[in-house]
């Protein structure tokens, strides 16, 4: 597709899907050069715009924020937060109808996500929520060249061949996306020829490395590419050199989630520059990151409990951004699954559950443990339930084949140990 038809297109799209969506790009452009002080008063001027409306709005935070003796209009600095109560995941989920605030249901869009808990949760997004998001990837795409409308390859949720495929291939069309369904030789040379005249690629960072390493068997020609961008796992260094190899970049990453938005996004120095505007960061006493997303006016997201441990930093970056910039994060890896003759990324548990939730309905909590080679437990929350371990298997069958054995085993309730770890545990 020729670029300003594709300009053309994600124009008409987000006056439909997301009206605010360039209004607020242009806002987070002015802003994306301001000094720290000036930033924290913005930061400081929206949080308080949103916490007033959760106290008025939110029957689960006026509870909550009078338990905690907080009050929104004494608000001075952004440490007055710290006397609320963190919200888990667990609450979004248990409190889920108390913590929405009534918007109106047309001007939100439903948001779901089994997350990398393995939590199933369901929440209504409104639309500037959304279009924050999209507007502070398309700052940060700036920052390598990228505009969202050129042509990109995508690493997100291989799927089978009994995906409803005529949906998703309208949508990668209208985003002038292209990706690869599965591991073959055949589909990665496809995908390796249509790369040639892509600018960027993005996807799981586990998946970009699978796909880098069979370019680099096939001997095909390195892609220059504006962007490598893996997202949601966190980025391996033994994943780089041959992303470096098969792409000419390595891959940046993006850190965020459904619940929490686009938190953070590094910066060509490398650099992982917080979206300050946006949201708020705050490191307890463990090391875990709480996150109040400033947009989040239909479902408030207010000092959450993400699960994963970090560390902050307001050192200076070579870039000449002032956002905070976050070091380490802990807490999410693109492990492996070991099949009887394949590998397989961990996050493939994770669309086996997220089909099941927008396919059939089944929302299911559900851990994965493997220890042997070929063989893995799968723990499901929950009464036994014959039907869901009939759709549980078939689902897995399209992924896996009969590569693992699978023992799905129902837990009447997960530990609250079992809830801080990782959605796929393995000991190979
Ligand atoms: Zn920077």
């Amino acid at each position: 597709m020729n670029s300003s038809l594709a300009k053309a297109l994600f124009e008409s799209g987000a006056r439909l899907r997301n009206p605010s969506l360039f209004r607020q790009y242009e806002s987070f452009k002015d802003t994306e050069w301001w000094n720290l002080p000036a930033l924290e008063q913005l930061q400081l001027e929206r949080t308080r715009k949103l916490l007033k409306y959760a106290a008025e709005s939110s029957p689960f935070f006026k509870r909550r924020f009078k338990a905690s003796g907080f009050d929104v209009e004494k608000l001075s600095s952004l440490s007055d937060l710290k006397v609320i109560e963190p919200v888990s995941k667990s609450d979004l989920i248990q409190f889920n109808s108390e913590i929405h605030t009534g918007m109106e249901r047309a001007k939100c869009r439903l948001a779901e996500t089994s997350g990398t808990s393995g939590e199933a949760l369901a929440f209504l997004r409104n639309e500037e929520w959304d279009s924050a998001n999209r507007a502070l990837m398309m700052r940060s795409y700036d920052w390598y060249g990228v505009k969202p409308w050129d042509p990109n390859g995508y690493l997100w949720g291989y799927n089978t061949r009994y995906l409803d495929s005529k949906k998703t291939q309208l949508l990668d069309k209208l985003q002038n996306r292209f990706r690869i369904f599965r591991y073959s030789e055949e589909e990665i040379r496809s995908f390796a020829k249509k790369l040639n005249g892509a600018s960027f690629i993005s996807g799981y960072s586990s998946m970009i490395y699978e796909v880098a390493k069979a370019l680099i068997e096939l001997d095909l020609e390195p892609l220059p590419l504006r962007m490598v961008k893996g997202t949601s796992e966190m980025i391996l260094d033994a994943y780089q050199p041959s992303a470096e190899q098969a792409f000419g970049g390595r891959i940046i990453s993006e850190y965020g989630a459904a619940e929490s938005g686009l938190i953070a996004f590094e910066c060509p120095r490398g650099s992982m520059h917080v979206n300050v505007e946006n949201v708020v960061l705050e490191v307890d006493e463990n090391g875990d990151l709480l996150v109040t997303n400033l947009s989040s006016f239909s479902f408030p997201i207010i000092r959450y409990r993400l699960g994963d441990c970090v560390s902050l930093s307001h050192s200076e970056c070579g870039c000449g951004r002032k956002h905070m910039v976050i070091k380490d994060i802990a807490g999410r890896r693109g492990a492996t699954v070991f099949g009887h003759s394949q590998t397989y990324p961990a996050l493939t548990f994770y669309y086996v559950f997220k089909n099941l939730a927008l396919k059939k309905d089944i929302l299911l909590n559900y851990k994965a443990s493997q220890s042997e080679q070929g063989c893995v437990d799968i723990y499901i929350e929950g009464e036994s339930n014959r039907r869901h371990i009939e759709d549980v298997k078939s689902e897995l069958y399209k992924y896996f084949g009969k590569d693992i054995v699978f023992n799905i085993k129902f837990l009447r309730q997960f530990s609250v140990e079992t809830k801080k770890t990782q959605y796929f545990e393995t000991t190979i």
